[in-house]
């Protein structure tokens, strides 16, 4: 592990990490093969997910694969390839991977992040808040949305998301909804209220606030837990399971309609300022006029959580540019190639199941703070890369 470290210059490099969903289907927007969406098997789903930095097993059910959802690390040893969980890199290296901040606190990787490419909308879920989650001995769960226009050429069936409940919505209509999700189509979201989405913007959702996430492929920062609860009973004619809308309830609170009710976090759900206080347009990190004179062009595109924040890094053509960050981050390439420190740095068009790539990597915090010098060696085409960070990323002044 301290090999794979330091071949790297304090920068490793990480494996596709390929992760299918039952309930999906596949926008085939994340450059697999065409051959190659439903490489696992017809029973377990297509692969409409690809995840970065991740420390956390997918909880696909009994048919889950042994490493399913966690990230490998590749290296090269004595002329052969080697792959090592990073989760198991994360234990052994700690601080002088994640840094002596986040290893303090959390002697983890506490975030991961995520290509999400589902066809049609997902039902109107929520994701439990600490308090409920601790309750089956899990973390609550904020998540964050960001549609990379690189992997958006088309919005799939239904681009647009709900967000809450309409303002002016009474918790008895709500009530009313979840006695009815055993009767057919419980109608949740004609409460709520959707909002199109738009490529290359984001939103922000903290847990407790019901979300029926639309069809755009989305880059997807969240805190590292799988805790949530289904509320919408038929979502385009696809039946919900009654197991999803008790999912992660106390086995004393089964059945319990008053256990749902308390999982929302009601007053940010009925927000009339809703759209105000959680889409998030990216915002330059520096002076663009600053940032463009050096050669790049960095912008803020998650930053409203204090879980976790992320990045869209641009190099412009024929340029160099050395990039420092306060904490430890991964990347995934979207657009270009080059160098970043030791690596080469590329964005594939199209990969099968199972192959390796350059376009992912996980920076260290002493690494991310001395500085990494990407190097775009195109005359046209620009590098971009989204870069995902931990909690209370020190560079990121969160208002309020
Ligand atoms: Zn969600």
């Amino acid at each position: 592990m301290r090999n794979a470290l330091d071949q790297g210059g304090g920068i490793v490099r990480l494996a596709p990490n390929w992760v299918p969903r039952s309930f999906c289907v596949p926008g085939r927007r994340i450059k697999l093969h065409p051959d190659d969406y439903y490489a696992l098997g017809g029973e377990r789903g297509g692969i409409d997910e690809r995840w970065f930095s991740s420390t956390t097993p997918a909880e696909n059910g009994p048919l889950t694969g042994k490493h399913e959802g966690l990230s490998k690390i590749v290296f090269e040893d004595g002329g052969s390839t080697q792959l090592v969980i990073l989760r198991d890199a994360v234990a052994e290296l700690g601080a002088e991977l994640i840094g002596g901040r986040l290893w303090d606190e959390f002697q983890a990787w506490p975030m991961y992040s995520k290509f999400f490419d589902n066809k049609f909308a997902l039902p109107h879920h929520i994701h439990h808040r600490d308090e409920h989650a601790a309750l089956t001995g899990q973390r609550g769960k904020p998540e964050a949305y960001y549609f990379p226009p690189q992997a958006n050429n088309y919005g799939a069936e239904f681009p647009f998301t709900f967000f809450g409940f309409a303002p002016g919505t009474t918790p008895d209509q709500v009530r009313e909804c979840l006695v009815n999700f055993t009767k057919g189509d419980n109608k949740i979201t004609n409460l709520s209220q959707a909002y199109r989405l738009e490529v290359g913007t984001g939103w922000d959702v903290p847990p407790g606030i019901l979300h029926a996430p639309g069809s755009l492929c989305t880059y997807e920062p969240q805190t590292a837990s799988d805790v949530f609860a289904m509320y919408q009973s038929l979502a385009q004619d696809t039946v919900v399971p009654e197991a999803l809308l008790w999912k992660d309830t106390p086995a004393d609170r089964m059945g319990d309609i008053d256990w749902l009710m308390e999982i929302i976090d009601w007053e940010p759900n009925i927000d009339p300022l809703f759209r105000e206080n959680h889409f998030m347009r990216p915002l330059p990190v520096h002076p663009v006029e600053e940032m463009e004179a050096a050669g790049y062009l960095d912008k803020w595109i998650c930053y409203r959580s204090a879980a976790y924040s992320a990045k869209e890094l641009t190099v412009l053509p024929g340029r160099s540019a050395v990039i420092h960050d306060a904490a430890a981050y991964g990347m995934i390439m979207m657009q270009g190639h080059g160098t970043m420190g030791a690596w080469n740095i590329e964005t594939p068009s199209m990969i099968r199941f199972g192959q390796l790539t350059h376009d992912e990597y996980f920076v260290s915090e002493a690494a991310a703070r001395e500085g990494v010098r990407i190097t775009n060696p195109s005359a046209s085409d620009p590098i971009v890369m989204l870069k995902h960070f931990g909690p209370r990323n020190p560079d990121l002044k969160l208002e309020a």
